[in-house]
């Protein structure tokens, strides 16, 4: 009977020895990648990612890849969640918008963080799964459906933004949302490949630009995108 149970399909919420270890190698992987923020693999370190996964993928949920989550549109790589966390410098009680919630792991890293968080999606089906999913894991974030390349305005102003799907050009309702010394952290390019921008709003309400390493997300679409 017990080995019977031992080889039982695990239930989703069981965070199994398998994945306590998976997740320690995948923190491992992190580093050698060149993680250096260790707030950034604290959280990572704490973060279910099997939850935030289809089923079907649960058993690859600690590699660090990008699987689908259904309408068209992927979790992001965990290298990827790590690189713009890291860029963010996030702060306790940060006030942090995300644009594009997806299956909301980038968002649980950041809530691990501290960070007092609003998080847009465009797509209703994973609006509502997210949302659903951080009632049962009592995680708290501000979440909306929406066009999140225009910001979300009576929110606004934000220490720090972060997109998560390629942008054709910086949202000006992005920039315009941002603190004075606020960091918005942003892939822009072209459908195939987006070049990882840190942009920090000076005193004088002018931007400092600094392109970073290469990434391919899936697009930003919205008005004041795609
Ligand atoms: N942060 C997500 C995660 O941890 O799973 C990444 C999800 S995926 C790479 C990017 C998401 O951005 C998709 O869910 C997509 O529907 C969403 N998206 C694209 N354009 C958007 C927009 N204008 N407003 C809000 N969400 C958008």
């Amino acid at each position: 009977m017990a080995v019977f149970l031992y080889n039982c399909e695990v239930d989703k919420f069981t965070d199994t020895y398998k994945d306590k270890g998976a997740r320690r190698l995948l923190i491992r992987e992190l580093q050698n990648k060149g993680i250096v923020d260790s707030k950034v693999l604290e959280a990572m370190g704490k973060v279910q990612r099997h939850l935030f996964i289809h089923n079907d993928f649960r058993h690859l949920a600690y590699e660090d890849k990008a699987f689908p989550i259904g309408e068209g549109q992927t979790i992001s790589q965990p290298f990827t969640v790590a690189y713009q966390t890291q860029l963010l410098h996030v702060e306790p009680n940060d006030k942090i918008l995300e644009i594009g919630t997806g299956s909301g792991y980038q968002a649980a890293v950041l809530l691990e963080m501290g960070a007092t968080l609003f998080s847009i999606e465009r797509q209703e089906k994973l609006y509502l799964k997210t949302k659903n999913l951080f009632a049962k894991l009592s995680y708290k974030a501000n979440l909306k459906l929406g066009d999140g390349s225009n910001g979300w305005e009576s929110e606004a102003p934000f220490d720090k933004i972060i997109v998560t799907a390629g942008a054709p050009k910086v949202p000006q309702s992005l920039v315009k949302q941002l603190k004075i010394g606020g960091i918005l952290i942003i892939p822009v390019g072209d459908e195939e490949n987006q070049i990882m921008h840190t942009i920090i709003k000076k005193t004088d309400g002018s931007v400092e630009v600094i392109p970073l390493k290469s990434f391919r997300f899936v697009p930003l679409i919205g008005k004041q995108a795609w």
